[in-house]
């Protein structure tokens, strides 16, 4: 049984948004790298330990991106990952989550024995959260979301602890099965130095288009979700006065008169 990693390389939290003409960018900020999304490290981590606890014979990172993707990929090698799949091609760009779906599901079934795959719970910059299930309903595997704990895999199946907004419920499954976590799963580890070094030497395979079997549409001639009209919100706009006074009472006097007038009090 193989587990893989579905993740992503988003921008860094501290990048800046910006919109011109409809075309979306990410200025770096102070020279912040792009990084694996931030929800994903859990995910990451989560599927180490399916590896370390649970009898998986490898766990493997995944992503869909730009050649450029494959600095999230370092990332999730030095964390532990044993090998890590770049899955890139120009026909690609501009897919909405379906055609995204279509070629992580076509880039998994070239994956032999893969079983359990993890995602994190939305990306950062799309922040749809829809990548997970679709990816199930492509495959035909069970989708479970929000998992906040592996309990156990035994023989096909697999038991899984869900977090609910009033409280967690217990989920036993068939394997495979495509789940996305949330932050309470785990506490995701730092590279270690020979991870990096590990991370550092390794070849990662690109996987193109004409390497899949995909079924359906990609890129952004396929897109059924378009991005027609993306915007920045304007900046909220204040201003600030300075109350004078010769005393604290008068100032406080001044304050509240203030308050009165805008009806705020
Ligand atoms: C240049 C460009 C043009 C785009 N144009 C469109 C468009 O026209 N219409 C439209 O609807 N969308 C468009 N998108 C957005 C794109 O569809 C989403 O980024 C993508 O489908 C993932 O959705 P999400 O970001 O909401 O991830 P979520 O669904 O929120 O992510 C959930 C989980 O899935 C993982 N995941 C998401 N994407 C990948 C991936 N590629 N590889 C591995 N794991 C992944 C995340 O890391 C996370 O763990 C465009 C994106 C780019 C970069």
């Amino acid at each position: 049984m193989k587990v893989v990693v579905c993740t992503k390389q988003t921008p860094s939290t501290t990048a800046v948004f910006s919109v011109n003409n409809g075309a979306v960018s990410w200025e770096d900020s102070g020279g912040k790298p792009n990084v694996v999304n931030p929800w994903d490290e859990y995910a990451v981590e989560e599927a180490i330990r399916v590896k370390e606890n649970h009898g998986a014979s490898q766990a493997i990172a995944l992503t869909m991106g730009t050649p450029d993707s494959q600095e999230a990929l370092k990332t999730c090698l030095a964390m532990g990952c044993d090998e890590a799949i770049l899955v890139s091609d120009p026909s690609f760009a501009g897919s909405d989550t379906l055609g995204t779906a279509r070629i992580l599901a076509a880039a998994l079934e070239k994956i032999d024995g893969a079983k359990v795959v993890i995602f994190g719970k939305q990306a950062i910059d799309g922040d749809t959260g829809l990548t997970p299930v679709q990816v199930a309903r492509k495959l035909g595997w069970t989708p479970v979301t929000y998992v906040s704990a592996i309990k156990e895999i035994k023989g096909h199946t697999i038991t899984l602890e869900r977090l609910l907004e009033d409280g967690k419920e217990t989920v036993t499954t068939d394997l495979p099965v495509v789940i996305s976590v949330v932050k309470e799963i785990n506490e995701p580890r730092y590279p270690s130095f020979m991870g990096i070094r590990k991370a550092n030497r390794a070849t990662i395979p690109t996987w193109s288009a004409a390497d899949l079997n995909i079924s359906g549409g990609v890129g952004a001639g396929a897109s059924q979700a378009d991005w027609s009209h993306v915007y920045a919100i304007p900046a909220r706009e204040g201003s600030v006065e300075i109350i004078e006074g010769d005393s604290v009472e008068e100032k406080v006097a001044a304050l509240v008169d203030k308050l009165f007038e805008e009806k705020v009090i």
